[in-house]
């Protein structure tokens, strides 16, 4: 996102894009499409944990980055589809529901710039979902879902003046008074400025920065034409997420808060733990008992968060070596809020 800004605001300025990979290996590729903007129980331990405008302000940023990321390309070139978003709650989750219910209207209020109130209670998931079993949710008609692919894919066609280096890993970067010198596995290279956005791997050039990988395993089923689920589901506070794609399969992911310290590495094998994890909610919440189906593919990726756990994006700058990494598992959304921003103020 950052060489789409710097192409269209800088058309003449000479920018290489260097990535380890023969095409973009790390999170981007690999996650699960979502473009929403938090959810309500999100919000209520956000400002638990750092305070209302902590929890604001990030939800803020991630609907702006979505606005602009919709300014950017058009719906079909991202597969953008808007068809709404639901945090279901368990009946175990009842106190968590209550302070959510608690919050909705000042949060509504607050993000009154949104066409309606975005939060919306719903009774009865298993008539308005499409879900299997009855079970509370909140529903916010903002949120929406991309095919990553595609739309890497439609930025990657939009760079015509950058200069493109893939497979090729970056080992050094030294920041000297006139800019920083690039060490790679196949050439050195002179830039005025770098910027580093290896997102969940930033520590092997920046080993200072607090961000570590975190993986996200996914799973997709056949295709199950019975099951007209209704926009993206996020269950249990978020550690889980699922949504029926254009050809009727569901894509579900998350469990990492089955095991954090497994799950804290930079392999992205799938693990049969979390794999049994993702199936069991695929079953307990989505999918009818006796539906004819299979999984077809199961991937991971990885993400980067802070060493407790934090999800907010590192931004910042040493000598000429600056830096936007540990995009969490927001990046979609955030992702063009932070390049905008970057390319406007360097
Ligand atoms: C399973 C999963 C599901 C997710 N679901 C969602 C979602 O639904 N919604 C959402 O908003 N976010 C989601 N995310 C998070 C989102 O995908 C990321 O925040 C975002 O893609 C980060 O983008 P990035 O460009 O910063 O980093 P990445 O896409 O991770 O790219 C980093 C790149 O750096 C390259 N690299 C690393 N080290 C070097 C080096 N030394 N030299 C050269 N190149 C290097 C890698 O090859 C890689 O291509 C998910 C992530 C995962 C893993």
């Amino acid at each position: 996102m950052v060489a789409f800004f710097l192409e269209k605001k800088y058309p003449s300025l000479r920018v290489a894009l260097i990535d380890a990979h023969p095409s973009p290996f790390g999170a981007t590729t690999r996650n699960a499409g979502f473009a929403c903007y938090g959810s309500l129980s999100e919000y209520v331990d956000d400002t638990k944990r750092h305070g209302e405008d902590y929890a604001l302000s990030l939800m803020l940023e991630r609907r702006e980055g979505l606005r602009i990321l919709q300014e950017c390309l058009p719906p079909e070139d991202m597969g953008w589809k808007r068809e709404g978003g639901s945090e279901l709650f368990l009946d175990s989750e009842k106190e968590l529901l209550d302070e959510c219910l608690a919050i909705r209207e000042n949060l509504n209020t607050k993000l009154s710039k949104s066409p309606n109130n975005p939060f919306k209670v719903i009774l009865d998931p298993s008539i308005d979902l499409g879900l299997s079993k009855n079970i509370q949710a909140v529903y916010n008609q903002d949120e929406g879902s991309i095919h990553s692919g595609l739309m890497l894919r439609s930025i990657q066609r939009r760079l015509s003046q950058v200069h493109t280096y893939f497979g090729t890993q970056v080992h050094h970067l030294s920041s000297h008074a006139n800019g920083v010198e690039i060490h790679s596995n196949h050439f050195q290279l002179n830039a005025g400025k770098v910027l580093v956005s290896t997102n969940a791997l930033a520590q092997e050039l920046l080993p200072h920065l607090d961000v570590l990988p975190n993986r996200g395993q996914i799973l997709v089923t056949s295709p199950i034409p019975s099951l007209n689920i209704k926009g993206n589901i996020h269950y249990q506070e978020g550690f889980y997420y699922a949504r029926q794609l254009s050809d009727k399969r569901i894509l579900i992911g998350g469990g990492r808060n089955v095991d954090f310290e497994k799950e804290q590495t930079a392999d992205m094998e799938v693990t049969p733990e979390i794999q049994a994890a993702i199936e069991n909610v695929l079953n307990e919440a989505i999918i009818p008992a006796n539906t004819d189906y299979r999984i077809d593919y199961r991937w991971a990726g990885v993400m980067g968060f802070g060493s407790n756990n934090e999800k907010t994006p590192l931004v910042g700058v040493d000598g000429n070596i600056h830096y936007i990494v540990r995009l969490g598992g927001m990046g979609v959304a955030l992702a063009p809020y932070l390049a905008k921003n970057w390319v406007n103020e360097i």
